[in-house]
């Protein structure tokens, strides 16, 4: 395979990757193509032919944790589904079949069932509440690339069903899997997409047998919303942050900047047409200084009321219903911390973990106990925070009043970092990750054995299961990340009182 590169002498960390790469993809030769692949190659081919020829050096991000999550709570659905089968007795099902054809073409199908009449239906496990035909999780093209991927190893198939959630399942003791689980027949719409699938199934295998060159990628005038983890090192010459980080820039403004060549926020025409915000974002970065709108930031700031009380969730939410009361990718809080700034400036901590495998009644209690009639609630991305209280009012009747109540008396502290506070380091994001280490450097979550959201969800359902000893350690990681949520939220207000 011949592969044809360039360099950048500005990045030398993506040239020494690509250095890398080339010996890597110098050693290939034989292929497999699994449905997963197939579904990536849809989505971009370039992204599937790096991670199939250098796997070692793919760039795993978010999307990549993403994925393999679902992975992991499609084998958690599957269990059930089993289960159901086996159960029936009289059904003759085979789990984990697999299909595998010369030109490279490999399925492990979920359930293979033999029919009465001699016909063969296909099941496909999805941990998912639907059946989806977005780009991302095509499940028709999934099952479609499973059928014929059988059929060309030499096994029929009549049926093909797509067993998922049902997202209005609650969990009530054990798990009723014949009331958790849908059966949706999709052979009609899987034949509808067979002979277009069986075409690209095609296109996929030559695409991968071919060459193809680590110059650039057609991303480059896509909004960052459609970039894989793989950008940066196809596209090693675009800075960070670049004309990709202005906030909401639609394709057409990226396509017509890309025309004139600029890519850089150096680069980019006084006189060309973008929204306030992200003129703002260009600015910061032209003047190499934030754009600060203090009498906003006033406003905001007077507009609060003490004690403030900064506020922060963790919940747990998992496919198949952890706890009695929950169902499918239901969020229910497990933990928060609470930071109480006074007008006079002392500030006092509250916080709350669940260590038991048990619905948040006595989170709910402790909120309570810790949290005053008067003052504000400040929290960052304040939704997320007034969902879970709507939730958690209709779980728990008798303490509507204190959750609506809290959900007034809610304010935003992102919000100032929208218009009012705008700096190109923060990388076109909001999100308190980018603003804490710009505005607050002597603080970060680097250090923290927890880091994110998700990895504190996991983390959470370890440290039920875990021995004493453990499980005492991931409650300490568990208390010191949720307390630095609320801390960074306190001292960024102190930042934003010095301004
Ligand atoms: S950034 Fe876009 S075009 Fe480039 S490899 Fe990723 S998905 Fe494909």
């Amino acid at each position: 395979m011949f592969l044809r590169t360039q360099t950048s002498a500005g990045n030398p960390n993506a040239r020494d990757s690509l250095l890398n790469l080339w010996g890597h993809i110098l050693c290939l030769s034989y292929m497999q193509l699994t449905k997963t692949d197939f579904i990536q190659y849809l989505n971009c081919p370039k992204s599937l032919w790096l991670l199939k020829t250098a796997p070692d050096h793919y760039p795993h991000g978010e999307f990549s944790t993403f994925m393999q999550k679902l992975v992991r709570e499609g084998y958690e659905v599957e269990h059930y589904v089993k289960q159901l089968f086996e159960s029936a007795g009289d059904r003759d099902a085979s789990f984990q079949a697999v299909f595998e054809t010369d030109d490279g073409l490999f399925a492990r199908v979920d359930v293979l069932e033999k029919m009465s009449g001699g016909t063969t239906a296909l099941y496909e496990v999805k941990s998912s509440t639907s059946v989806k035909t977005d780009a991302k999780h095509n499940h028709l093209k999934d099952a479609c690339f499973q059928k014929i991927c059988a059929e060309r190893a030499g096994q029929s198939i009549d049926g093909v069903f797509l067993v998922h959630l049902n997202g209005e399942y609650v969990r009530d003791g054990e798990i009723d899997p014949s009331a958790m689980l849908v059966f949706a027949d999709i052979t009609e719409a899987v034949d509808d997409v067979l002979a277009e699938t069986s075409a690209e199934i095609d296109a996929a295998l030559a695409f991968l047998a071919s060459d193809h060159d680590m110059n650039g990628c057609s991303c480059t005038e896509k909004t960052r919303a459609n970039h894989c983890d793989a950008f940066s090192l196809f596209n090693p010459t675009v800075p960070t942050p670049s004309i990709y980080s202005l906030p909401f820039i639609r394709q057409n403004k990226i396509r017509d900047l890309r025309a004139m060549k600029v890519v850089g926020l150096d680069e980019v025409p006084g006189e060309f047409t973008l929204s306030d915000n992200q003129r703002l974002v260009v600015e910061s970065f032209q003047h190499n200084a934030p754009k600060i709108n203090e009498a906003a930031i006033q406003r905001f700031l007077s507009g609060l009321s003490f004690p403030l009380y900064f506020f922060d969730y963790e919940t747990y939410s998992a496919a198949v219903p952890y706890l009695d009361g929950t169902g499918p990718h239901k969020h229910f809080p497990v933990q928060y911390s609470l930071h109480v700034l006074e007008a006079d400036g002392s500030l006092d901590h509250k916080e709350y973990l669940e260590r038991e495998a048990r619905l948040p009644d006595r989170l709910v209690a402790r909120m309570q106990e810790d949290i005053g009639p008067t003052g504000s609630i400040v929290s960052w991305h304040k939704s997320f925070e007034e969902t879970r209280n709507r939730e958690l009012a209709k779980r728990y009747p008798d303490k509507t009043d204190f959750l609506n109540d809290l959900n007034d008396r809610m304010v935003d502290l992102e919000d100032v970092f929208k218009s009012d506070y705008v700096d190109a380091r923060f990388d076109g994001s909001t999100s308190i990750k980018k603003v804490l280490p710009v505005v607050c450097p002597h603080l970060d979550y680097k250090e923290l054995v927890v880091q994110d959201g998700a990895s504190a969800m996991e983390a959470w359902r370890r440290m039920i299961d875990a021995p004493p000893d453990e499980a005492e350690k991931i409650a300490s990681d568990l208390l010191s990340y949720c307390r630095l949520d609320t801390f960074a939220m306190v001292e960024i207000y102190r930042f934003l009182e010095s301004i």
